[in-house]
């Protein structure tokens, strides 16, 4: 089959989570393969869009929301979750409470866009920054990630790394896939 035959999809994708748990750095990483240890603080909600295929013959744009400045909940407005295809949850696994506040991002979440039965919306959750080894630096065990996610409805799962690219790749394809799914 011809490529421009194949079916396109635009989905949008948003990012949240605790501020400096690598949202940017996962989108960076994912989009154009660089990391960088410095922080910028994001300003303003902006985009990137990464064209990628799925399933042999599907064409998808992913439209990554990235969040801004304090991200702080009720900060972002209904505007910004609008047409959202999939959120995208992040937490640093070093810092028990970025884990400790998923919850009022996926409360959040699903206020904002009034979902009513919150267990058919997909989300996925990335646990960030695997790649921190000095002793015993981190906080959070995968279990209890997992636990989590399957007392949300079964949420996908994944151990990331934005610094080394580990399963960024993967986690992304998840979510284009899950997201095509509730388009
Ligand atoms: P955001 O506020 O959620 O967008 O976080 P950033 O992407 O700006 O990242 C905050 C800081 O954590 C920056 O200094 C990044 O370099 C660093 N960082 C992000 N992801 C990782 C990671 O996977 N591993 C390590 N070691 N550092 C990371
Ligand atoms: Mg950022």
């Amino acid at each position: 089959m011809d490529i421009s035959q194949r079916k396109r999809t635009l989905l949008k994708v948003i990012v949240l989570g605790d501020i400096r748990v690598g949202k940017t750095s996962l989108m960076n990483q994912y989009v154009y393969r660089k990391f960088s240890q410095q922080y910028k603080a994001t300003i303003g909600a902006d985009f990137v869009t990464k064209e990628i295929q799925v399933d042999d013959d599907k064409l998808v744009t992913l439209q990554i929301w990235d969040t801004a400045g304090q991200e702080r909940f009720h900060s972002l407005g209904a505007a910004f979750y609008r047409g959202a295809d999939c959120c995208v949850l992040v937490y640093d696994v070093n810092i028990h409470k970025t884990f400790d506040t998923l919850n009022n991002w996926h409360d959040e979440f699903l206020k904002q866009t009034d979902m009513n039965d919150s267990e058919a919306f997909p989300f996925v959750l990335l646990g960030n920054k695997v790649d921190v080894d000095d002793g015993n630096s981190r906080k959070v065990t995968e279990k209890r990630a997992r636990d989590w996610c399957a007392s949300r409805g079964n949420i996908p799962y994944f151990e990331t790394s934005a610094k080394e690219g580990f399963n960024v790749e993967e986690a992304f394809l998840c979510v284009a896939k899950i997201a095509l799914e509730n388009e």
